[in-house]
């Protein structure tokens, strides 16, 4: 199995892979700039290079780049909506830069849900437009809190099919997923959801899951992840990693952490799932 977590940038790229090696991942998620901010600095060449050159004897693959929280790109201002475009852009090239061959981000908010579905269409596609890489940007699925749209997958569907470009696709979380609803903590309510994306997208266009569990009830609408299986998605977590359609997918876990013991503990708990499954 690809199973990883999102790894810190702090001190430099230098140090990602060194930590990524501590948690055994073989596939990690970053942060390429500060994500609660709209300014960041040019990537250091050096510090890249270091970055990629650790990489190439780790066997890490795929590296996915979250984009900051800040962006919406289904805003009905017009300046924050050129803003958040922009953004993308930017980390479309940044993504290349690191040899990533993912950027993330998640559905945006809007008073009007299909007005801020269109936008987010448009804006997607004006940032593949201005930037001819091999970067696929995912849209990730919303817990539905405030304004946000895309905690139901025929949001995402829409979204996917209506940009004119074939590099999108989606994350599928699993904390945000059952906040939003669908009910992740029985085998039923999990091939539900499986169904209903395969119905409004096609598994084949899912290329993440975020693995974590959730401190929040269903339907809550409110995003608080939980360790693996500690959470009110408890066994359910057990059935997801273990489902012919999600178990080759790539896992991330971004579960609470408070040192790397935090994050030891969840990698023996998915190791455990899987074990229990083959046996
Ligand atoms: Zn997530
Ligand atoms: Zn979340």
């Amino acid at each position: 199995m690809n199973i990883g977590f999102h790894i810190s940038t702090a001190g430099g790229f230098k140090n990602v892979i060194p930590r990524a090696q501590e948690r055994q991942c073989t596939t990690i998620q970053v942060f390429s700039r500060n994500p609660r901010r709209w300014e960041y600095k040019e990537l250091d060449q050096k510090d890249i290079e270091t970055f990629k050159k650790l990489r190439a004897h780790a066997h890490i693959d795929p590296v996915f780049i979250h984009m900051p929280y800040i962006v919406n790109l289904g805003s009905l201002s017009k300046d924050l909506y050129a803003r958040s475009i922009d953004s993308l852009r930017v980390e479309l090239e940044r993504s290349d830069q690191l040899n990533a061959q993912y950027v993330i981000v998640h559905a945006g908010s809007s008073d009007d849900t299909n007005a801020g579905i269109t936008r987010m269409m448009r804006g997607i596609d004006q940032a593949l437009n201005a930037v001819r890489n091999k970067v696929v940007i995912l849209i990730e699925n919303t817990s539905g809190s405030g304004r946000e749209f895309g905690f139901e997958f025929a949001h995402l569907g829409t979204i996917v099919r209506g940009c004119t470009h074939r590099r999108v696709g989606i994350v599928l979380d699993t904390a945000h997923a059952f906040a939003a609803g669908y009910g992740l903590d029985t085998r039923d309510g999990i091939n539900s959801m499986v169904d209903e994306i395969e119905h409004v997208l096609g598994m084949h266009h899912v290329h993440l899951i975020h693995f974590n569990d959730s401190k929040t009830a269903c339907g809550s609408r409110s995003d608080r992840h939980e360790h693996v299986g500690k959470g009110r998605i408890g066994n359910g977590m057990k059935y997801m990693l273990n489902h012919p359609l999600l178990r080759p997918k790539p896992f991330i876990m971004e579960t609470p952490r408070m040192n790397i013991n935090d994050d030891l503990k969840n990698l023996k708990t998915v190791q455990r799932y899987m074990k229990m499954h083959k046996a």
